[in-house]
């Protein structure tokens, strides 16, 4: 009889964003005609910049004819989008070969896919609280999961120790849930402990878009030593408003070598095993993010959110709230007020202010008494749930 992948049977419920529908349904529910603020979601409100949206069409006429007409794609991504991702980077002053960059369908796909190039009994280091598809997806491969919890004490940014016996290390920064993003001191640290041990790191960079500090790299590249310990997966998602239309890359450096194996080759190997490329119209629209005019445009929406962000710290200031986040990143992790935990503090933010915002217990046990706010929701809602937040518990507030 065929044998299930027994390690699905290790994996906790999803509940987090199951919780949040069946609460916000239920207010619904008794509250009919209520309107909720809603600093919860993770998915840009934004459409695509016109730069792109002109790409796509010419990359749908281009279809309609044999002279113009794309069939299958390379497997690792059109030369025109490696180049464009190549010429990026080097405008920041990161140096890459064009077949280091892997054009993908996005970064969930690229974190649970690249646990092919390792052997199974590796031991994962994930940083909490922590994006749920980290643990997931090596749940799934039956790794050895090393939680290492982070708090207010570190900003959350945790820095390596000797005694962490990790051979596969995630990091997110900008991070979510908690916004904080590492400097190149920190980061530099990370870098040297993988080299160190031989240790590989997979850099999320979805959110670097967002980076306003000089002192906060945008790539783990920009850091000297990371080409022979890390591979960066991006995303065109938060950055390009990519959701729905879904491009990102990963970028795996020709030095990253363990055991005599190159990481580059192999992933090659993988991708032509199992994919046939992303489509053509996909990879025009995303080339166009990376032209001038895309960047231009693409900066105008990350202004927008970046002033929701603005507008949602002013008011947590007034309030004496302590948080982290929303200055490099889309997300706020704030404090929860009055010593409430992150569950209770959902219900009485939607009892008492109609917001629904992310319980940061979802994301790892040290996330408790903490919440997220995203700044990706609609302008005058995020400016309402302020301006609630400063009535509830701001000087003259209400609290509880
Ligand atoms: N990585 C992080 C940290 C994310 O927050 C997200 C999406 O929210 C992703 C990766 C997935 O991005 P994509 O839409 O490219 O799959």
């Amino acid at each position: 009889m065929i044998k299930p992948n027994r390690h699905y049977a290790e994996l906790k419920d999803s509940y987090l964003f199951y919780n949040i529908s069946g609460k916000t349904k239920a207010y619904l529910e008794e509250n009919p005609g209520a309107h909720l603020y809603r600093l919860g979601i993770g998915d840009v409100s934004l459409p695509l910049c016109r730069e792109v949206i002109s790409a796509l069409h010419s990359a749908v006429d281009d279809q309609a004819s044999a002279a113009t007409f794309h069939g299958y794609m390379p497997e690792c991504g059109a030369d025109f989008l490696r180049e464009a991702v190549r010429r990026h980077y080097a405008c920041r002053g990161v140096t890459l070969a064009a077949d280091e960059v892997f054009v993908s369908s996005g970064a969930s796909d690229e974190l649970g896919d690249i646990l092919d190039l390792f052997s199974s009994d590796n031991s994962v280091l994930i940083m909490e609280p922590a994006y749920p598809a980290y643990v997931d997806a090596n749940v799934i491969a039956g790794h050895r999961l090393i939680h290492l919890p982070s708090g207010r004490e570190n900003g959350f940014l945790p820095l390596p120790s000797p005694e962490l016996d990790a051979d596969l290390i995630y990091i997110c920064s900008p991070n979510n849930p908690t916004g904080a993003a590492f400097d190149r001191t920190g980061l530099s640290k990370w870098v040297e402990f993988a080299n160190s041990r031989g240790a590989v790191i997979i850099f999320d960079a979805a959110y670097e878009a967002f980076i306003e500090s000089e002192e906060i790299p945008h790539s783990i590249f920009e850091i000297d030593g990371a080409r022979t310990c890390a591979i960066e997966i991006c995303s065109l998602s938060k950055t390009a408003g990519f959701t729905g239309t879904r491009c990102g890359y990963t970028v795996i450096p020709k030095e990253l070598v363990r055991d005599g194996m190159e990481f580059n080759a192999m992933w090659v190997r993988n991708r032509t095993t199992k994919t046939n490329g992303v489509s053509y119209i996909i990879q025009k629209g995303a080339a166009a993010v990376f032209t001038e005019e895309g960047q231009r445009q693409i900066a105008e929406n990350i202004a927008v959110y970046k002033r929701n962000a603005r507008c949602l710290t002013e008011a947590l200031d007034k309030c004496g709230i302590w948080y982290c986040g929303g200055k490099n990143a889309p997300y706020i992790w704030l404090q929860c007020p009055q010593g409430m935990g992150s569950w209770e503090f959902f219900d009485y933010l939607l009892r008492e202010a109609q917001i629904v915002g992310t319980p940061g217990e979802g994301f790892g046990a040290c996330g408790e008494g903490y919440f997220r706010f995203s700044t990706f929701g609609d302008v005058k809602d995020t400016e309402e749930a302020a301006r609630r937040l400063t009535e509830l518990f701001g000087p003259q507030g209400t609290g509880r």
